[in-house]
């Protein structure tokens, strides 16, 4: 054991020591932990779905009539008919051929690149991809080719010097860390020029971008001919749990035949496709929640630009801010604990080096008195940790 010890002593040493909270109470913008109080800007539940009275009945009614587990694989018995009609509800939201339900979005990234790319094809992915997408490639048999974070130019260099049999173009839809938007036209430009698919993971876009929610591919015109591969995920936006896959007919086909992430693993518990189909439901229908969002983003932006500092370029609710080493990221994060406000100190490996921030995620749910004492415990406690730097 004496190797691991060393690591774990090192990554202490580095400011690079994950720990766990223990919360208490349901997600939310004011929750507990750890025995506190906190306001929270530190979850990916952007519409403020994960805890609304309307999918929590959806769920207990659902779980009273159907029980909790599913029970199966959804090739054995578990395919539940509140699966299969979250998955038609999905392709609907999306406008898509068919949808495909994952237990995780890390499953379902794995399951589509692995089950439709082989040896002798190539995976184009940028370097600020979700973890999930890198290691799907790095685990597959096709190569692995990486460019510059939402440089198409770079893209297009790539695909110059790198012939395969298939190509396909992998990314974000919103990057994960720092909220910026990937450009899917851009992407279907080269796609078409070099004849490789497109492939977006827009598990922070559905539900918050474009006008009813339903994500960056369709809020840039996208198609599902231009971008056949479209994966979201359930435990943001939507606030439950799980993850799809949406495309045309033969890809939905090609997965439930060959993908192993979605065939050897049980199928999600049916109460949570009832959930889904709840907030769903609510997050089309409730645009309010998206204004609130981008009015509460707007708030922040111009904040803090009056204290001086560089807003990312982010217009989406993640808002990171960058300090640089992981030390005072999470001196700032400390910093803001003082004020009960929760925001954690993001840092690499998730992040490149000398890029640790804060992650700042608001929620339609947060106030605009919420935003503001965000931005006070900022100018009082962070801004001088940059001062010093
Ligand atoms: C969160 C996330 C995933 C993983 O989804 P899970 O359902 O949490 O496994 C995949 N891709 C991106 C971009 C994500 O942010």
């Amino acid at each position: 054991m004496h190797p691991l010890q060393q690591a774990l002593a090192q990554a202490r040493a580095d400011h690079q020591y994950r720990q766990r909270h223990i919360r208490d109470s349901a997600q939310g913008v004011l929750l507990q932990q750890d025995g506190r109080e906190w306001l929270s800007f530190n979850s990916n539940d952007y519409l403020g779905l994960a805890n609304h009275p309307t999918v929590i009945s959806a769920a207990t009614q659902a779980m009273t009539q159907g029980g909790v587990g599913s029970g199966a694989a959804h090739l054995i018995s578990g395919h539940h008919r509140l699966h299969h009609e979250l998955e038609e509800a999905l392709a609907d939201f999306t406008q898509r051929s068919r949808a495909l339900l994952f237990s995780t979005g890390y499953m379902a990234n794995f399951a589509v690149i692995s089950s439709l790319y082989h040896k002798g094809d190539a995976i184009f992915e940028d370097r600020l991809n979700h973890a999930s997408l890198i290691d799907a490639a790095r685990l597959g048999e096709a190569a692995l080719v990486r460019y510059q974070h939402l440089d198409m130019p770079s893209l297009g260099r790539q695909l110059d010097t790198h012939a395969a049999a298939q190509r396909v173009l992998v990314s974000d839809g919103i990057f994960s860390m720092d909220g910026d938007e990937c450009d899917v036209t851009g992407m279907c430009q080269l796609a078409k020029r070099f004849d490789a698919d497109v492939m977006i993971d827009d598990a922070h876009g559905i539900g918050v971008v474009g006008e009813h929610g339903q994500g960056t591919v369709l809020s840039q015109g996208g198609s599902e001919q231009d971008v056949p591969l479209l994966v979201g995920t359930l435990g943001k936006a939507l606030g439950t749990f799980g993850a799809f896959v949406a495309g045309p007919d033969d890809v939905i086909e090609t997965l439930i035949q060959t993908a192993r992430p979605y065939i050897y693993t049980t199928a999600l518990p049916p109460a949570i496709a009832a959930a889904t189909l709840a907030s769903l439901r609510l997050a089309r229908e409730e645009d309010w929640r998206r204004e609130q969002l981008q009015s509460h983003v707007q708030t922040f932006r111009r904040g803090l630009e009056e204290m001086g500092l560089v807003a990312a370029t982010s217009t989406s609710p993640i808002q990171p801010l960058l300090l640089g080493d992981s030390e005072t990221a999470l001196r700032a994060s400390q910093a803001l604990q003082q004020h009960d406000i929760l925001v954690s100190a993001i840092r690499p490996p998730t992040v490149p080096t000398g890029q640790a921030r804060l992650r700042i995620t608001f929620s339609a749910e947060h106030s605009e008195a919420h935003i503001r004492s965000l931005l006070d415990a900022i100018e009082q406690s962070v801004l001088p940790l940059l001062r010093d730097q």
